[in-house]
């Protein structure tokens, strides 16, 4: 489980998190919702470790985030606009994470081969493990970045408005899929959107966030069905 406890942030003057508290229970794919500015992005870099909070605590399972060394959080992240390494291949750009492991931890060459064969079945590219980003579409793009994701093994899966930058058609056949790979990878994950269907499509929950704080979390169902504040009220009635 991720336990996220009171964790606020400012950013000089300004707080972008003012007092986040939300459990994620292993296996489960938790939704932020919330508009542009609302701190999801600011959410994920805490917990990731790529920002220090200023209050609060973040805890995977009984350890207290702040103990562990970045690698050693071993969060596996995604990026609206594809983080992949353009010079290399989409092979090499799965095994990057593993390689990338002291040595004492470093699995051996086969046995990165063999991962490697798995998430590229995983994430249906097998055949195109040789060719470089700059060779795939947008949505291809995605699916390598999430099989660089997973090859680390990671305690939590942080998507960071993962496709975003994709046309709609697209969109709508990658959330089936992710859905589908979260049902048999069972990942502990946060998905930040401001996309309300994508929420309630792929999560077990959604947490609306406005204003640095958590309006409301609970099932798309009840969320949609019984919003207990007038932002949420008014956030998912804008585009119904
Ligand atoms: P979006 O959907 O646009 O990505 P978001 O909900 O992810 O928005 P954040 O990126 O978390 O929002 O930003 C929350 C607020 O904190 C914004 O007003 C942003 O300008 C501010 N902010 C984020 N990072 C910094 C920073 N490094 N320095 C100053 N302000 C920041």
């Amino acid at each position: 489980a991720v336990t996220i406890e009171g964790v606020t942030k400012q950013f000089g003057a300004f707080a972008a998190l003012r007092g986040v508290s939300l459990e994620v229970e292993p296996a489960e794919l938790v939704a932020l919702l919330g508009p542009s500015g609302s701190g999801k992005t600011t959410l994920l870099r805490v917990i990731a470790g790529l920002e220090e909070p200023d209050g609060g605590e973040v805890r995977f399972d009984d350890v207290e985030a702040h103990r562990l060394s970045l690698r050693d959080r071993r969060i596996g992240f995604v990026f609206q606009h594809y983080a992949l390494f353009r010079h290399l291949s989409v092979a090499d750009n799965i095994a990057y994470g593993l390689r990338a492991r002291p040595r004492a931890e470093r699995p051996s060459a086969d046995e990165i081969r063999r991962r490697v064969g798995a998430l590229l079945d995983l994430v249906q590219l097998v055949g195109l493990e040789k060719r470089f980003p700059g060779q795939l579409s947008g949505g291809q793009r995605q699916r390598v970045a999430l099989a660089r994701a997973l090859a680390i093994e990671p305690r939590v899966l942080l998507l960071d408005e993962p496709f975003g930058a994709l046309d709609a058609r697209v969109r709508k056949d990658l959330r089936q899929w992710l859905r589908d790979v979260h049902r048999r990878t069972g990942h502990t994950t946060l998905f930040v959107t401001h996309d309300q269907d994508e929420a309630l499509e792929l999560a077990d929950r959604v947490a609306v966030l406005n204003d640095g704080r958590i309006e409301q979390v609970g099932t798309p169902d009840d969320v949609y069905d019984h919003p207990e504040t007038p932002f949420v009220c008014g956030f998912l009635g804008e585009s119904n």
